[in-house]
Parts: C-alpha cells; sequence; structure tokens
C-alpha cells in the first residue's frame, strides 16, 4: 500500500518495467529501479525525480495506450514528481501553494511590482521618480541600499532555508542518510550529469515531441536558462563584493565585469525560456501533466521577466524612465527570490540530489554491495 493513488500506479508501472527492462539504456532511471525487488514511497518519488521527462521510455515502449497494460511512464513520473514538491514544502502550511501554482505565483508577482510600484511613488517625490539619475549611486537615490539589502538578503536566505528544509525532507523520504551529502565523489559525479543534463537526451536521440520526431532543442534551451540563471546570479555576487569590499556602488558601466555577467545571463534567460515556452507546445499531450501547465509556465515567465526587466533597465536606466523601470525591476525578482521554494524551480533541486543518490549506488554497486538494494 503506497500513500497516495499516483504512487500505487508508479509502484505497478516499475513492477512491469522491471520484468521487461527493455528500455535500461535510455536514462538513470531504469537502472536505478533494476537494483530494487519492491518499492517503498520514498523509492518511488527518488525514481520520479531522476526522470528528467524526455518522454523516449513512452514512444519506445511496446505497452504503452492503447495497450492494456496503459505503460505511461513519464506522465505517471510527472504527477508524482509534482505531488513530492508539496509534500516536502517548508513550511508545510506553505504545500497548498502548489495546488493552483500558476495563479498563486501570479497573485504575488503582480503584488510584489504593485508594492514596489507603490512604495517607490510614496517615498520619492515627482522629480526624483521621474528624474535622471546617474554615475554611481543613482538607484540608491530611488531606494537607499540599506533597505535593498536587508529586503533582498532576507528574502533570499529565506528561499535559501526553505529549499534546505525541502531537501532535508526529501533525503529522508527516500531514506538516506544526512551524512551521504558528504560522498564527495556522488556529489561531483551529480554535479557533471546535472551540467551536461546527461539524462535529458532519450538516450541519445533527443526529447519526444508530438510528432514523435527526437529534437536536442528542448535540452539546448534548458542549458541558455541554467547558464543564464548562474550567470545572473554571478553578477550579483561580484556586485556585492565590489561593493562591500572595494566601495564601488551600483550601477557600474558596461564593460564592468557585474554587468557583462548580467547581460550574457539576462539574454540566456531570455533565449531560453523562450524556447522552453515554445518547445512545451509541441510535447505530445500524452506525456504531459496538464493540470500542472500553469507551474510549469508561471517559473519559465518569471525567469524571462526578471531578464525583461534588467535588460530594460541596463538601456533606459540614464533617461527618466529608470525609477519606473527599477521598481518594476526589483519587484520581479522579489516575487521570484520568496517564491522560488513554491514553484517549479525546485525540480532542479530535488533531481540534483536524486543524481547525487544514484551516483552512490552506482559507486556502491561498482565496489560489490549490490544488496544493500535489495
Ligand atoms: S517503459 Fe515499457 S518498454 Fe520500457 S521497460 Fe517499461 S514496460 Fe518495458
Ligand atoms: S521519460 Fe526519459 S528520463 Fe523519464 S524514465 Fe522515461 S526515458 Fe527515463
Amino acid at each position: 500500500m503506497h500513500g497516495t493513488k499516483i504512487l500505487e500506479e508508479a509502484d505497478r508501472l516499475m513492477t512491469v518495467c522491471n520484468s521487461c527492462r527493455y528500455c535500461e539504456g535510455l536514462c538513470a532511471v531504469f537502472p536505478a529501479m533494476e537494483m530494487r525487488r519492491s518499492f517503498s514511497d520514498g523509492d518511488l518519488n527518488y525514481l520520479a525525480n531522476l526522470c528528467h521527462a524526455c518522454g523516449a521510455c513512452y514512444t519506445d515502449c511496446q505497452f504503452s495506450p492503447p495497450h492494456e497494460f496503459n505503460v505511461n511512464v513519464p506522465k505517471t513520473f510527472a504527477i508524482a514528481r509534482a505531488e513530492s514538491y508539496a509534500a516536502y514544502a517548508w513550511p508545510g502550511i506553505c504545500s497548498g501553494v502548489f495546488a493552483r501554482n500558476g495563479l498563486a505565483i501570479t497573485l504575488i508577482a503582480a503584488l510584489s511590482v504593485a508594492a514596489f510600484i507603490f512604495g517607490f511613488a510614496a517615498f520619492n517625490d515627482r522629480q526624483v521618480l521621474f528624474g535622471v539619475h546617474t554615475g554611481p549611486g543613482a538607484f540608491y537615490k530611488l531606494m537607499p541600499h540599506k533597505a535593498m539589502a536587508a529586503l533582498f538578503g532576507a528574502a533570499f536566505l529565506y528561499a535559501i532555508l526553505a529549499l534546505v528544509m525541502g531537501v532535508r525532507a526529501f533525503w529522508r523520504d527516500i531514506g538516506e542518510p544526512i551524512g551521504m551529502l558528504a560522498d564527495r565523489g556522488s556529489l561531483w559525479q551529480a554535479i557533471k550529469d546535472a551540467s551536461g543534463l546527461r539524462y535529458l537526451d532519450g538516450g541519445g536521440a533527443g526529447c519526444v515531441n508530438e510528432d514523435e520526431r527526437p529534437s536536442d532543442l528542448r535540452k539546448i534551451y534548458h542549458h541558455f536558462t541554467f547558464y543564464g540563471f548562474l550567470l545572473c546570479f554571478a553578477s550579483t555576487a561580484v556586485a556585492t563584493l565590489y561593493h562591500y569590499l572595494f566601495a564601488r556602488e551600483a550601477p557600474y558601466p558596461w564593460w564592468d565585469l557585474p554587468v557583462v555577467l548580467g547581460t550574457l545571463g539576462g539574454i540566456g534567460l531570455l533565449v531560453g525560456p523562450a524556447g522552453l515556452l515554445a518547445e512545451r507546445g509541441k510535447r505530445d499531450p500524452a506525456l504531459v501533466d496538464e493540470k500542472r501547465t500553469g507551474m510549469d509556465v508561471a517559473f519559465i515567465l518569471m525567469l524571462f521577466l526578471t531578464s525583461l526587466t534588467g535588460i530594460a533597465l541596463l538601456l533606459w536606466r540614464d533617461t527618466p524612465a529608470m525609477g519606473p523601470l527599477l521598481a518594476l525591476h526589483l519587484g520581479v525578482v522579489f516575487a521570484l527570490f520568496i517564491t522560488m521554494p513554491y514553484g517549479k524551480f525546485v525540480h532542479g533541486i530535488y533531481r540534483y540530489a536524486a543524481l547525487v543518490r544514484y551516483a552512490r549506488e552506482r559507486r556502491m554497486v561498482g565496489h560489490g554491495v549490490q544488496s544493500s538494494f535489495d
């Protein structure tokens, strides 16, 4: 007996697949499945989060619909994954945000943007709000640096705490000791697998679309998004060091490191999310968990808007539009931070943790201790 209906279905499918094993070369899920004879809730959540949703095992399967076995691993795991995000959410009271995620994220983003616009209008007179401010410290004429650092620092630390608690819950559920996270070999292997999206290629052929023609585009747009996000994060980190170590205030000239990193990252966060949205429209509906469309789209749009408003601010920062654009950008970024633990962002975190466990299992099998997984 499992805790939910979708885990019952996942157990049924894994039992069929464990007898068949036709797909064992496609990704990490099937080799991990083969190390088990039976599946606990935690095992199934682990396998669901290890799945990269390439769709190959659906098109390759001789038991997929209309066969009476009705085997659809990608969709079943997509639903199980989404339910696991809500189950691991911290604090538990926030798990409801996953229920109508698209609506919740839209409302939070709208409120956040409205609060920044209202705050800027309330604390600045018209000349300052629509004035032209240039050179170091220009942004802080509209919002003091201390207030900005306190607000965004608190939101960022809260998001990190909530994400860490979520991973802790996931790790406990899949039955791994917390100390396992100190296994450096497995951590490094998982970094390599995640940074190359090793298992988002359908065993080498690519992701499957509605026309059943495999393509690498989803993987490519995912790379744009992931590395774009990392570059934007690096830009913010370098700007923070500039401020506190060298007393150099933003905004910085276009050739300076924070701007170069932020611009490259911003381009990645325009191209990647736009491409992912387009590719999402081409996916075979049989593979997609339609109930979570809002969650996927809301996260992609939040990343796109973060970049769009950031680039608009860069382009028009020396004009009277700087004040309203800064309010808009800060509103979107603040909403992105506080919703990170309660939206699609968590898929990257749990998938990485699942890859760490998979790397460890492979290492243990390599050392002849497979029986511990039976
Ligand atoms: S998905 Fe289908 S073909 Fe692949 S292992 Fe499972 S039952 Fe076999
Ligand atoms: S959808 Fe792709 S990643 Fe997921 S189990 Fe099937 S082959 Fe593996």
